[in-house]
């Protein structure tokens, strides 16, 4: 058993150094603001999602939503990928051009990277849930706006409200610093439990680095696989 997680874990690092390269375009965020929402405080405002009581609903509401200029320039709306019915909700950031082509999150380079990751304590699409902030992909793979985000943010609260996970792994800066409402970094917040508050619902959180932010801080891959082990203690003996 511990042979071959040793082995897993050496073809990780095989496959990190190997296949973390300059093809996964790098558009993480690290400066990303929670204040610059502060003036436009995430709300409601421009629509209503009281009435909406289904993912279906959800989804034909975004795609039916005309107020973020992303649709304008992007192929697909990317709702969702794996199964709604699991208790591990994963929250990436945008999506690129690979996810625009299929419609799905995490489906690129990045995308790959991070499902050899999850693989390691058995997560698989099968078994847990994902979106992203953003539904539509900034063009040219840039960092969404804190309007665009502010525009999106209550998708997702919905989101997460519909699915009702145990968990939620907040992929990246940009994830973790609007679930959790905060100004502090992912280096920061990394490496610990933190806890989704809104309205009734009450979630422990873990923010994790991006897959695409290996490619610029190589020491960040232990402190990864260490918040994946963390997951994986929280996911087995409810830690
Ligand atoms: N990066 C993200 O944050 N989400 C995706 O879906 C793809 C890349």
């Amino acid at each position: 058993m511990i042979k071959s997680f040793e082995k897993k874990i050496d073809d990780l690092k095989f496959q990190i150094e190997l296949g973390v390269t300059e093809t996964i375009k790098s558009n993480i965020n690290e400066d990303f603001n929670k204040s610059d929402l502060e003036d436009n405080k995430i709300t409601n405002d421009y629509n209503d999602l009281s009435e909406i009581k289904s993912l279906e609903e959800l989804k034909s509401f975004i795609e039916n939503y005309d107020k973020c200029e992303l649709k304008n320039t992007s192929r697909s709306t990317v709702f969702c990928d794996g199964n709604s019915k699991s208790k591990i909700m994963l929250i990436g950031e945008a999506p690129g051009n690979q996810e625009d082509i299929e419609g799905k999150p995490f489906v690129g380079k990045s995308g790959k990277l991070l499902d050899k990751i999850l693989d390691f304590i058995n997560i698989t699409r099968k078994n847990c849930y994902i979106i992203n902030i953003i539904p539509w992909r900034p063009p040219g793979n840039r960092n969404p706006t804190t309007k665009e985000i502010r525009q999106c943010l209550p998708f997702v609260k919905k989101h997460i409200e519909l699915v009702k996970p145990d968990i939620l792994v907040l992929v990246g800066s940009i994830s973790a610093k609007s679930i959790l409402d905060t100004d502090l970094g992912i280096t920061k917040l990394r490496g610990e439990w933190h806890t989704y508050k809104d309205k009734k619902l009450e979630i422990p959180s873990l923010p994790i680095f991006h897959p695409a932010y290996l490619l610029r801080r190589p020491t960040s891959k232990s402190l990864l696989m260490k918040d994946i082990l963390l997951l994986n203690r929280k996911i087995q003996y409810k830690e």
